[in-house]
């Protein structure tokens, strides 16, 4: 008898059709949420969260990721496409955010729960800010000059610290495209769909408003969980600025050459030359520390530099294309190192 409830849930979710992505429930119904009006909480959640989880679930299909977990797509970011990396930071940011809304939180003030919760964060909040007015402070200025549409985070940082930080679209700071990177505890919404039926153009008033409904009791647990996450390590060890400069002009010029334009690797090879040392002089990741990486970093320098000498001098594309192969071989070599799991 219990069959038929599951095959509802199982229905409901989309599972039984093998999408890999659903909806989350929210833990109140729409009109529960006081600060936020019933008809944004229905729009927000109904149409706009399940149409990233929809689209996320079309183009992981589409390019054959749908074994990977949602974390995966989101930390190599940059070399997902559009579709991916908006729909699936658009599904983790508004399930983050929806569990932290909690209109029937308890009654105490914010330090009272924070105190009373099993957890350091309070400690480190009055360490790092000195009270948690203060820190939301940082959060409310960080949310209120993101321009257009995005989050504010606050997120733990490989270095085991709290950070405020804001992001641009669907982006978050697990994503290799952030310049702040750590697990978020904490997200505000700070898209106009979020708020714009209830405060129009006055985001700073949703802002003092979203407080009163936010749970730090969610935000201690997950804290706790994000300190000891083996993500945090990951996070670490694919924070290499550099080596995401160096990929962006090696993609813009490779992908074409392969394809018999060599215009883009004519026009760029002094600027990939230049990523290439700033590669190499670069600070390698702690955990990625090894003689092999800095031996491949020397002679992706030195493949750069002899590519861009040979277009400097007029070659060939023949020749140009043999040496551009070397200088995306030694890359894949050195992707090979950092990535596990990509
Ligand atoms: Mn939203």
């Amino acid at each position: 008898m219990r069959l038929i409830p599951l095959l509802i849930t199982l229905f409901i979710s989309g599972s039984i059709f093998g999408q890999p992505f659903s909806l989350p429930e929210l833990s109140h119904p729409y009109d529960a949420y006081g600060v936020i009006d019933s008809k944004t909480m229905e729009i927000h959640h109904s149409k706009h969260h399940q149409g990233y989880v929809n689209k996320l679930n079309k183009a992981v299909l589409k390019e054959g990721l749908e074994k990977k977990a949602l974390v995966d797509l989101m930390l190599y970011a940059s070399y997902r496409s559009k579709a991916v990396r908006n729909n699936a930071g658009g599904h983790y940011n508004h399930t983050l955010f929806w569990e932290l809304l909690n209109p029937s939180k308890v009654k105490a003030s914010d330090e009272q729960v924070l105190k009373t919760q099993k957890s350091k964060l309070y400690k480190e909040i009055l360490n790092q800010y000195g009270s948690l007015d203060n820190l939301k402070m940082e959060l409310n200025k960080a949310a209120a000059t993101r321009f257009g549409s995005g989050w504010a985070w606050l997120v733990v940082t490989p270095e085991k610290k709290l950070a405020v930080t804001s992001s641009p679209n669907q982006d978050n700071p697990i994503m290799d495209v952030s310049e702040v990177r750590g697990i978020p505890v904490l997200g505000i919404d700070v898209w106009e769909h979020a708020y714009y039926l209830k405060y129009q153009n006055k985001r700073g008033d949703y802002l003092s408003a979203i407080w009163s409904i936010l749970d730090w009791s969610v935000v201690a647990n997950k804290y706790n969980l994000a300190l000891t996450d083996p993500l945090l390590k990951t996070i670490e060890k694919e924070h290499w600025p550099e080596l995401m400069h160096f990929h962006k002009v090696l993609a813009q010029t490779f992908h074409p050459a392969e394809k018999g334009n060599y215009n883009p690797i004519r026009d760029r090879s002094g600027e990939l030359f230049a990523k290439a040392i700033l590669l190499n002089t670069s600070a390698i990741p702690k955990p990625l520390l090894s003689p092999d990486i800095s031996l491949a970093l020397i002679k992706l320098e030195k493949q750069c530099g002899s590519l861009d000498k040979c277009i400097r001098k007029n070659a060939k594309d023949k020749i140009v294309s043999k040496k551009i192969v070397l200088v995306h071989d030694t890359f894949h070599e050195i992707q090979g190192m950092c990535h596990d799991n990509k």
